[in-house]
């Protein structure tokens, strides 16, 4: 009677389709009823009946169990008000608290199954569910709540919130968290006061006497059924029904005609282009596969393996129960567990493509060679047939893949459509346990599944349709790089990685931009299988600028290792062509047969052992240097700056024991490779470049100034025993060495000009000159300077100054003090100014012979110069990467500094100005190996002009953007900008190298 509003159960399934969210009440509908247990209990113990009852429901808001479930009581409190209650309603003593643990106990802990179903069915369906409970808080302090919080999205508990029901607020903070309307909710209670004031919200409502029968009602509301349900499965959809009478006599006859009882059939929520169900019937449980009704591209959805029993033809398999994870980062799981899912996956897909084709009776699964050309063909295709507009990265695609096939890898069995979520895991260890999605199977390139199944790492999170990993921290997560899984397979199968990986990434993204779109088609025409098919097709688009950009980073890979620069007879000139159109034509008629004849742009297009040691020399980089960098420098500002800091004698054993030593040493000074690596001057310009990102790294490697012109000085000009005396230990980098040739009282920048002396006397040189900006005469650990003064200054102008090789510790040399460049004192080498006095030096310390000193300097000045250059590139590398990193991290004036328009033009004058001095710094060096060093002079020149001015505007803009921050010595920034500045002295002032290439331009043609 007063129960009409319980009417509203059955609203008409028109509004019950508005239901957006279930929410139940606990005690009573989803656990058993407390009201029974109370019941049993009075019998039990002797308690008048419905004594319980009455003390629960009867005495207001004030209540002890009001004030119990809003939290107002502790257990204990509770306990003693409730007796007092008790007893004031049966005049005797009730045992109150072992009906509270009675409550709690295990029995009343067990969520009823038939609900546990109802609700896996409700979320199947994409329905939100929750619980609210007027609950309590237990002695131990926590609150009773015995059930798997995974199953609902919203959670409220009486006592937590300090409201219960039947108060309206507690419901509408309910429906809050849910993110539904009153009416687009049902309520299930098994307390009528509760329900009715649901009501009165708006909610519909139902009442929970027999938990088996709500169930039943609250199907009849929703519209889909609340039992039999399977793990990612929901009701059919209404377009996707098929008919189950001819189903069921097509299984009766297939199974046997023994199989009887009830059909059930759900659909699986994932599988986009070919619906799947799930079939229970008997003891069978099966999977159906069918195509898609309506009309279908060509050759998509081949599951012709059935005839046409349910109007479209099907195939059916077994099911296997196990746990299909959807989402590629596999949250919930430990990085050990995720990491071991994708070993197992990478194992599965290593033993699809070992399957021995003769063995299994695949040979003629497929056609043998041209796989991907094939696919490629037949994508195009399929796009085109379901094309609704153009896609510009499509018709890129279409045209550059075909031209840029990979070399034939083997021919295995492929799979076609291998992802995580294709495979069926062990519910409980990383074992796949079975393989679907076999459509697209055939014989083929087995790297294309690889790399299929790598797509997730590429795809950000936020994509709909295949959760990607793009924006995950794969590291922390536990979980493979692309890279890391590609060796991974490459170990399992025995082969060597390839090179055009980004080929079959841009292969695999379009062959899913070619699939979206075709899902996007139908779902224009209402076929599609999916409610996300349409907002999935539209992201053929995304793929296809996905596909794009890795075709283009092969397109990268590609140019880079090519020659960009045939060895072929075009005759070598850099001079203005006299023509209408001013052009330049260059030939690199190889020097040394072992020099490479052609430009190398990147580390990429490299030889395999300078790319080794450039990659290990990265990783030496990213290991040990960038680490030690603020060490470093704090170092260079302490007390103590004058003696080297330990660490870089530590290092320099590591780096020498890995082989990253001496790498300077030209392939040309060092033909037999006795000294150096064995570089040409374009492979170390690479590898000189990466150490030049750090100011510290140079010493590290022992590829530091000065002391690498020295040393190829003493290999060039130097005797047997000055080696033996200079060279080796410098090699070794148990000691370092100066270069003196700069006098403070003439212009040294013409070396011409320099007045220092040599005088002869009996078998001994005798000294006298001051020098100054000597770098690395502080050194402790310098022990050798290579002097230039004259012998005779009344000899040609070039034929004047000798060079001698003068121990530091010879009575006559003295440091008098270290200068600094902007303050900066570049300890412990420094740059000294030194006084010799009548320094007597033997005369088998003589480097050539008298008068040659102005030839050594010239040699000395070729590639040992050029180094300043390459390491430059290093450095404005450095700093724009450093300043990109800064200005994504800040924010002014409401954006992020990344955003300001200035900033932008800033990071783009400096990449452009980077590349622009690069191809220069590589081609002077490619011209040094390949024309000499006298025949290189201009570019040598061009690029000593240009590389320090480059070095020095991006470390500018770099230290701008960085703000104070950029000026302190918390970053390499300020060093970057003092020495890229000393640069433009230090090498040789701009002037003399502009005025060498305009001297050169001028006597051109
Ligand atoms: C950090 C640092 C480290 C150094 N390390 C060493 C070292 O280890 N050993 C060593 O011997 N020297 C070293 N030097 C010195 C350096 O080589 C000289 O400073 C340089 O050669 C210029 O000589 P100078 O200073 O005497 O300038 P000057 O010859 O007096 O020239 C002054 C200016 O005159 C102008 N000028 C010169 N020639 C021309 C021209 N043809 N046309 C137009 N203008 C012109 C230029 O603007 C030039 O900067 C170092 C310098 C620095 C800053």
């Amino acid at each position: 009677m007063g129960f009409r509003w319980l009417l509203q159960a059955w609203v008409p399934r028109r509004a019950a389709r508005l239901c957006r969210a279930v929410v139940f009440d606990m005690g009573g509908v989803l656990l058993p009823s407390p009201y029974a247990r109370a019941r049993d209990w009075e019998v039990w113990n002797r308690v008048p009946p419905g004594t319980v009852q009455r003390a629960l429901i009867c005495g207001g808001d004030d209540r002890p169990w009001m004030k119990y479930v809003r939290g107002e009581l502790t257990a204990a409190e509770f306990v003693q008000a409730f007796a007092q209650q008790c007893f004031e309603i049966t005049n005797s003593p009730v045992p109150v608290d072992s009906f509270l643990s009675d409550l709690t106990s295990k029995e009343m802990s067990e969520q009823l199954p038939v609900m546990t179903e109802a609700i896996r069915c409700i979320r199947a369906e994409g329905l939100k569910t929750a619980v609210l409970s007027n609950n309590f808080y237990l002695h131990s302090g926590a609150s009773f709540l015995p059930l798997d919080r995974k199953q609902f999205d919203v959670i409220i508990e009486s006592c937590r919130e300090g409201i219960c029901k039947p108060d309206p607020r507690i419901y509408m903070l309910c429906l809050e968290r849910l993110g539904v309307q009153p009416n687009e909710s049902i309520f299930l209670d098994d307390i009528g006061q509760n329900l009715k004031a649901a009501a009165q919200l708006g909610m519909s409502t139902l009442k929970v006497d027999d938990p088996e029968v709500a169930v039943k009602e609250l199907e009849n509301f929703l519209g889909f059924p609340l039992r039999g349900a399977v793990p990612f499965t929901r009701s059919v959809r209404p377009t996707m029904e098929i008919p189950q009478v001819p189903l069921q006599k097509y299984l009766e006859n297939v199974l046997g005609s023994h199989t009887t009882g009830s059909l059930l059939v759900r659909q699986f929520s994932h599988g986009q282009s070919n619906p799947t169900y799930y079939v229970e019937y008997g003891d069978h449980r099966l999977v159906l596969r069918k195509k898609p009704p309506g009309k279908l591209l060509p050759s998509a959805h081949a599951v012709e393996r059935e005839y046409s029993i349910i109007g479209t033809p099907f195939y059916l398999m077994e099911y296997c129960a196990g746990h299909v994870y959807k989402d590629p980062s596999l949250p919930g799981l430990e990085p050990s567990q995720r990491r071991a899912i994708y070993t197992a996956m990478n194992q599965v897909l290593a033993q699809i493509h070992s399957v021995d084709l003769k063995a299994a009776g695949l040979e003629d699964y497929g056609k043998h060679g041209n796989y991907v050309q094939r696919q490629v063909q037949t994508w195009t295709k399929q796009y085109r047939a379901t094309e609704t507009h153009t896609i510009p990265a499509m018709e890129r695609l279409i045209e550059w893949l075909p031209l840029h096939l990979p070399q034939a890898h083997q021919v295995t069995l492929v799979h076609g459509d291998f992802r995580l979520d294709n495979l069926i895991f062990h519910p409980e260890r990383p074992q796949v346990l079975a393989v679907l999605d076999w459509e697209l199977s055939t014989l083929g390139d087995p790297i294309s599944d690889v790399a299929y199944s790598c797509m997730a790492h590429y795809l950000p999170s936020s994509f709909s349709l295949l959760k990607g990993l793009g924006n995950c921290d794969l590291t922390h997560l536990g979980i493979p790089t692309a890279e890391e899984y590609f060796r991974t397979y490459c170990g399992h199968m025995g082969i060597p990685p390839i090179e055009d990986w980004n080929f079959y990434m841009a292969f695999s993204f379009f062959r899913v931009a070619a699939i979206l779109q075709g899902v996007y088609k139908r779902s224009l025409t209402g076929q599609a299988s999916s409610a996300t098919a349409e907002s999935g097709g539209k992201q053929a688009e995304s793929m296809a600028d996905l596909a794009w950009d890795f075709a283009t980073k092969e397109g990268f890979r590609v140019f880079k290792a090519m020659p960009a620069m045939k060895p072929s007879g075009r005759p070598y000139s850099t001079w203005a062509w006299q023509g209408p159109f001013p052009r330049r034509s260059y030939v690199t008629v190889p020097h040394s047969s072992s020099a490479p004849a052609h430009l190398i742009l990147s580390p990429e297009g490299l030889s395999d052992r300078a790319q080794d040691l450039y990659r290990r020399l990265r990783r030496f980089m990213d290991a040990h240097i960038y680490p030690a960098e603020q060490a470093l420098r704090d170092h260079q500002v302490s007390q103590t700056r004058w003696t080297p800091h330990p660490l870089v004698e530590e290092l320099k054993v590591k780096a020498k024991s890995e082989g990253l030593w001496n790498l300077f040493l030209p392939l040309e000074t060092d033909p037999e490779v006795r000294y150096g690596a064995g570089l040409t001057n374009l492979e170390y310009a690479h590898l000189c470049e990466l150490m030049g990102m750090s100011l510290h790294a140079p010493e590290i490697f022992n590829c530091s100034a000065p002391d690498t012109g020295n040393m190829e000085v003493l290999l060039r000009y130097g005797t047997e025993e000055q080696k033996e005396r200079w060279l080796q230990p410098l090699l070794d980098g148990e000691i370092r060495s100066c270069f003196a040739m700069t006098e403070p009282q003439v212009a040294s920048s013409d070396a011409t000009n320099i007045e220092s002396s040599i005088v002869e006397e009996g078998g001994f040189y005798i000294l006298n000159g001051h020098k100054w900006w000597i770098s690395g005469a502080l050194d402790p650990r310098c022990r050798l300077c290579v002097f230039m003064g004259k012998t005779n200054p009344g000899a040609p102008r070039h034929k004047q100054q000798s060079m001698l090789l003068v121990p530091m510790d010879t009575p006559g040399v003295t440091v008098t003090r270290p200068l600094s460049v902007y303050g900066l004192d570049d300890p412990p080498a420094g740059h000294g100014e030194i006084l010799f006095e009548n320094v007597r030096v033997p005369k088998e310390n003589m480097l050539l012979g008298p008068g040659q000193g102005f030839e050594i300097a010239q040699g000395r000045l070729g590639p040992g110069r050029i180094h300043h250059c390459m390491r430059l590139i290093g450095f404005a590398e450095r700093a724009l990467a450093l300043m990109k990193e800064r200005v994504k991290s800040r924010v002014a004036f409401g954006k992020p500094l990344a955003e300001q328009g200035t900033i932008l033009a800033d990071i783009a004058t400096s990449r452009a100005e980077i590349e622009q001095a690069r191809l220069l710094v590589l081609k002077a060096a490619l011209l040094m190996d390949t024309v000499g060093n006298k025949a290189a002079a201009l570019d040598i020149a061009m690029i000593k002009l240009v590389a320090p001015a480059m070095a020095l505007r991006v470390t500018d803009r770099a230290i701008q953007a960085f703000g104070a921050a950029g000026l302190s010595s918390d970053y390499p920034l300020a060093q970057f900008f003092a020495w890229a500045r000393a640069l433009r002295l230090a090498d040789g002032p701009d002037e003399v190298h502009r005025m060498t290439v305009a001297k050169l331009e001028l006597q051109g043609p």
